[in-house]
Formats: C-alpha cells, sequence, structure tokens
C-alpha cells in the first residue's frame, strides 16, 4: 500500500525527483531544503523507507542501525562517499547514484574552454577589464584542423569526441581498455604518442591507481610546444608542480583546470594552487558536471532507480544490494531475501519452501562478498505463508514483499 511508504528527501533535492515519487503515488514523500546532522536524521529516518540525500548528508552506521524500515538510499549526486557504504550493505540498504547524468555537461564545456584557450581570450578578457585593449591575432588558431587528444575514452572522453569532430577537428584518443572509435577519431597505444600529436589534450579518466600522477614532468616533456592541457577528470590524476613548470616554459601555451588534489569544503572559502595567476590558464571551481540540466538529469535518473528498487525489487545501479535486473511482476507475488553471504541459506530458503509445497515460480540471485539478495516469484495464494517461513531463514537481514 503507497500510503505506509514514507520517502524522504533532503538537500533540495530536484523538483523533477519530488513530482517521480508523487507521480508514482508516495502521497507520504516529504521534502526538506537542507541537510540533516547525525542526531536530528536519526530522529527523522526511523519510518522512513526512502531517504534521498544530496553530497553534504552523512549516512553513518548509527544513522543506518535507527532506520529499520528502510529499504533504499538515494544519493543525487555522482558520488557515494557520503554514505557508509559497508554498513548499508550490512543493514541490506540498496544505495543508487548517478555517475553518467552530468557527462554531456562536462564534454559541452570542454569545446567551449578549447575555443577560449587557442584564442587567448582569458589574457583579453583580464585585460579588457582592466581598461587595456589588447587586439591582436598571434598566436590566435582555430579549433578547425587541429588534432585533439584525449586520455580515457569512456562516457565523457567518447562524448567530447563527437562534439570535436563536428567541430572539423582529428581525434585521438588513449585508454588503458580498446574502446570503439566514434566517427574517425583513432585510438593510440600509447600516452606518450598521443602527447606528441595532440594540440589540445584533455583528461576524461577516473581516479585510481593507475591514473594518479599519470600526468607529471615525463609525460608533459612529449607535448607538443604550445599545446593546451585541460584537466575536467579527477585532481589527482595531475602534479601541479609539473603542470605549473610545463606552462611557465612555454611547452604548453594555455590549461583549463576544473579539479585539484585538495578542493575547499564550503563555497566562499579560500583556494589556492601553484597555478594562479599563470597567463591563459581558466581555473574553474569543481564545476564542469554542474548545471540545471545535469540536477534535473540526476533527479530523473536516481528516482527510476528507486522506485524500480520499490516496487519490482530492481536493484540495478545499487553499490551496496547485489546488483539485479528482474522481470515485471505477471500474476505472482515476489519475495525479497537479503541475507549474509554464507553457505547454505539459499538451499534452506529453498527445502524451507518446498517442504511446505510452496512452487517457486521465478528466482533471481547474485550476491556480493557480504551479502546475498534473492528475488522469489510465488502463488499469490500462498505469499503470505512464504513470507513468514523466509523471514525465519537463518541469517536473512531483510525480507520484504511486493504485490
Ligand atoms: P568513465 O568511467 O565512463 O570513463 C573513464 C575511461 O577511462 C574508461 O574508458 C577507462 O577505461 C579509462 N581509463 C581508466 N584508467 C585509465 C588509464 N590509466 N589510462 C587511460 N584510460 C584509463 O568515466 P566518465 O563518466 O567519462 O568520467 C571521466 C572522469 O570525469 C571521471 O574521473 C569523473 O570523476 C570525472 N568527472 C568530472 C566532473 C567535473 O565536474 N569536473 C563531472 C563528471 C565526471
Amino acid at each position: 500500500p503507497k500510503e505506509k511508504i514514507n520517502i524522504l528527501l533532503l538537500e533540495n533535492i530536484s523538483d523533477a525527483a519530488v513530482a517521480e515519487f508523487k507521480e508514482a503515488g508516495y502521497a507520504n514523500t516529504r521534502k526538506i531544503t537542507g541537510a540533516l546532522s547525525e542526531a536530528d536524521l536519526i530522529k527523522e529516518v526511523k519510518d522512513v523507507h526512502l531517504l534521498g540525500i544530496r553530497s553534504k548528508t552523512q549516512v553513518t552506521s548509527a544513522v543506518l542501525a535507527a532506520a529499520k524500515k528502510l529499504q533504499g538510499i538515494g544519493c543525487f549526486c555522482i558520488g557515494t562517499n557520503q554514505v557508509d557504504l559497508k554498513s548499508a550493505t550490512e543493514h541490506g540498504v540498496a544505495v543508487f547514484n548517478a555517475p553518467y547524468s552530468n557527462t554531456r555537461s562536462v564534454a559541452e564545456l570542454v569545446i567551449g574552454l578549447s575555443i577560449m584557450l587557442i584564442r587567448r581570450i582569458p589574457d583579453k578578457n583580464i585585460a579588457a577589464h582592466q581598461g587595456t585593449w589588447m587586439k591582436e591575432a598571434t598566436g590566435s588558431y582555430e579549433l578547425r584542423g587541429k588534432t585533439l587528444g584525449i586520455v580515457g575514452y569512456g562516457n565523457i572522453g567518447s562524448q567530447v569526441s563527437v562534439l570535436a569532430e563536428a567541430l572539423g577537428m582529428n581525434v585521438l584518443y588513449y585508454d588503458v581498455e580498446t574502446k570503439l572509435p566514434m566517427g574517425n577519431a583513432v585510438q593510440i597505444r600509447t600516452l606518450k604518442d598521443l602527447f606528441k600529436q595532440s594540440d589540445i589534450i584533455s583528461l576524461h579518466v577516473p581516479s585510481n591507481k593507475s591514473t594518479v600522477d599519470m600526468i607529471n614532468k615525463e609525460t608533459l616533456k612529449h607535448a607538443k610546444k604550445g599545446a593546451i592541457f585541460l584537466n575536467y577528470a579527477r585532481g589527482e590524476v595531475v602534479v601541479l608542480e609539473d603542470l605549473k613548470e610545463a606552462l611557465e616554459k612555454g611547452q604548453l601555451s594555455g590549461a583549463a583546470i576544473d579539479v585539484f588534489p585538495v578542493e575547499p569544503e564550503k563555497n566562499g572559502a579560500a583556494f589556492s594552487t601553484p597555478l594562479q595567476k599563470i597567463p591563459n590558464v581558466i581555473l574553474t571551481p569543481h564545476i564542469g558536471g554542474s548545471t540545471e540540466e545535469a540536477q534535473h538529469n540526476i533527479g530523473l535518473d536516481v528516482s527510476s532507480k528507486m522506485l524500480n528498487y520499490l516496487e519490482k525489487g530492481a536493484s540495478f545501479g545499487s553499490h551496496t544490494v547485489p546488483a539485479l535486473s528482474v522481470p515485471a511482476i505477471e500474476n505472482t507475488h515476489r519475495i525479497l531475501h537479503i541475507h549474509r553471504n554464507v553457505p547454505g541459506v539459499l538451499s534452506e530458503i529453498n527445502s524451507t519452501l518446498s517442504n511446505k509445497n510452496i512452487n517457486i515460480l521465478g528466482q533471481y540471485l547474485k550476491t556480493n562478498e557480504q551479502i546475498g539478495y534473492v528475488v522469489l516469484d510465488v502463488d499469490s495464494k500462498l505469499s503470505q505463508e512464504a513470507f513468514a517461513l523466509l523471514k525465519e531463514v537463518n541469517h536473512t537481514i531483510k525480507t520484504r514483499m511486493l504485490y
């Protein structure tokens, strides 16, 4: 019954998401503008089935322990660091986010910045603001016919590739995996060769062991003289002192940087980086993906994942409950069973039901190191009995029935 479901949305989550929950018939959807402290959240979350947050709300193990009815958490943002994922897994709470909803925003900005830098707009802009007329063509170029080197050809890198080709650029890319090229783009085997051939280099890799400090003195020395460099990926990937040196020596003629190894936590906070006051360098405060459209898309993406989990048990995209795609429920009742991942649970489930002659009409299982997730479709006339039996299975964490 939808009126028994409580949905709590914090941190001014996009109206698109609120509308999705209301349209789906969940009248008890409550919206709070700000984030809540741990103590306040513990009080508020007691009867909540679905919790929506953005990046400021910390969902700690104490919050999760207090949230006895909680089925899912939606992080209406890109990351999930604010949630204690280990504890959420132990409590059988699914955690969703929207990792790719802002990728177009990043790709567009990278193209815009490339034009700004290759025309040396930053310096001319500053001069004009300071009252100096700086009309010149020297050192200003078109993008058309230039070579863009993309490092990391994933969701963002491949979109940048398409936009760049539309402007008449040649596109090369380097990726640790073999990736299908978009348009006429060409995959290059080594980072060094990519640097040697590119007029503009743009990073689109994740932060991981293989990418930390990946761009340093050694890589930068292979750049074409006067190349342009952009990092709208992750701050840890670039050694800033080495980038500074390459800019000051003229090895690079410009850069745009959005992400830094250490970023201020609060808006309005002081910020410093070795790249300040270098000509033709654009610095932005990690806003590569920050647009109204991205917020809207995040709202739709996360709310649909949460509703699919609530209504069908589909955990696709979950970081905690194992991710499972399941078919629609047809003429049966569906029971969701989350248990500790130890040997014997599945056979206990099956024997408990078969001992009572309850036939399983559909069964889907996925496990991770900590927990197992089984979705069982059973005859609607026997579902209450099956549900009661499954609650008693050893190592059960959570059970839920869908009609
Ligand atoms: P993605 O996972 O879709 O793509 C990443 C690509 O990098 C993959 O193709 C992967 O194979 C490749 N890769 C991994 N390790 C590599 C290595 N050592 N060398 C070369 N390639 C490697 O990610 P995405 O959605 O395209 O995002 C790319 C980056 O952009 C991420 O770091 C993400 O955090 C960042 N991002 C930043 C903003 C912002 O506001 N600036 C917004 C969104 C995403």
